[in-house]
């Protein structure tokens, strides 16, 4: 029969039939020598359909080609196997890109299966408006494996929106595999506050700083951050500063042209040299630390440490007798010290 009689009975486009027959696939019974014309047998006609299911089930062509020279119900079974081994693998992999993507939605961190022993910490988290603020645009995470704050920036709700997105993907995203999963949901954070800034009428211009903790197998903590929230170890009675701030004034302390002391009243002290939200990438400094029981960590947002000096940090945390008292005592002092910005204080300990 003519090609396009074949095209018809069996359902495929004459386009179709081409393309298998350059394949090697289905040839044409005849050709005509002077017009090019296609024949086809009537007998093609359950080969043309089996061809086009198996493309259709995306069997690779070759292989196509070698189930029609030698028709096996057991390849086909092999075949159904290996499809639905891939599209489990897919939908994991979905599944982890929704969990980087959602938002305003409860993820749960994935479960920690078997041998590797993961530290856990005992976390508390304190948030206070502060005393002149009129919205409190912070955010905190507080979870056994990863703990996190967050400032957020920009008029009307934007900084509450940026600070709660930058929080819920960090939440998603870390298992405590590895400190790129931290890494990877900064990142995602600052593409998906970007994104509503450009595209949400009134939030314009948000954006927020991250400072994330995560523990991972083998007794170690992923330490991320952008902007100027910070992370504190205290151990042995000692205070380290673990981050670095991307503000202007930390800028200047860096170069020595202000001192710490200094740049807490700077009337820049705000300008940041970093943030998530504002361009299409970001730069995340990220570092892993090895930890012990007994360690205790404090993420803090400006508002705490503006108000309060090291030493006053220090003294708090080694003398609470928990992270729940540890919490209230810091941002109880900064209230008290004037509380002129949001404060909001994480303190975790390892156990
Ligand atoms: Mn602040």
């Amino acid at each position: 029969m003519p090609i396009g009689e074949f095209s018809e009975r069996s359902g495929l486009s004459a386009k179709r039939l081409r393309s298998y027959a350059t394949a090697g696939l289905l040839v044409p019974a005849a050709v005509d020598a002077s017009s090019g014309y296609r024949y086809y047998a009537p007998g093609q006609l359950r080969d043309a359909q089996l061809i086009d299911a198996l493309r259709a089930a995306g069997v690779p062509l070759a292989e196509i080609s070698s189930l029609l020279r030698d028709p096996s119900a057991a390849q086909l079974e092999e075949w159904a196997e290996l499809i639905d081994i891939d599209a489990s693998q897919r939908q994991e992999a979905l599944r982890a890109a929704r969990r980087l993507v959602e938002v305003g939605h409860d993820v749960l961190p994935a479960t920690e299966t078997g041998e590797r022993t993961m530290p856990t910490l005992t976390a508390a988290a304190r948030s206070d408006i502060g005393r002149v603020r009129e919205n409190n645009e912070d955010a905190a995470l507080c979870l056994d494996h990863v703990v996190a704050v967050a400032d957020g920036m920009g008029g009307h709700a934007g900084g509450e929106v940026a600070a709660a997105l930058a929080i819920t993907l960090v939440e998603a995203a870390f298992t405590g595999q590895s400190v790129d999963e931290l890494v990877a949901a900064v990142r995602a954070a600052n593409r998906a506050i970007a994104e509503r800034a450009d595209t949400m009428a009134g939030l314009e211009g948000m954006g927020t700083t991250i400072c994330a903790a995560g523990a991972m197998a083998g007794g170690q903590v992923a330490v991320v951050n952008v902007g100027d929230s910070r992370a504190y170890l205290l151990r042995d009675g000692e205070l380290r500063q673990l981050t670095e701030d991307h503000s202007l004034t930390a800028e200047l302390v860096r170069r020595g042209e202000l001192t710490e002391a200094e740049a807490t009243q700077h009337p820049h002290r705000n300008v940041l040299t970093r943030a998530l939200g504002v361009g299409t990438t970001v730069d995340v400094d990220a570092a892993v630390h090895d930890i012990r029981p007994g360690d205790r960590f404090l993420l803090c947002t400006d508002g705490l440490f503006n108000e309060l000096t090291a030493d006053e940090i220090s003294a708090v945390l080694a003398s609470a007798p928990d992270a729940d008292a540890a919490a209230d005592a810091l941002v109880g002092r900064a209230l008290s010290h004037g509380g002129s910005d949001n404060i909001t204080a994480v303190v975790a300990d390892v156990t």
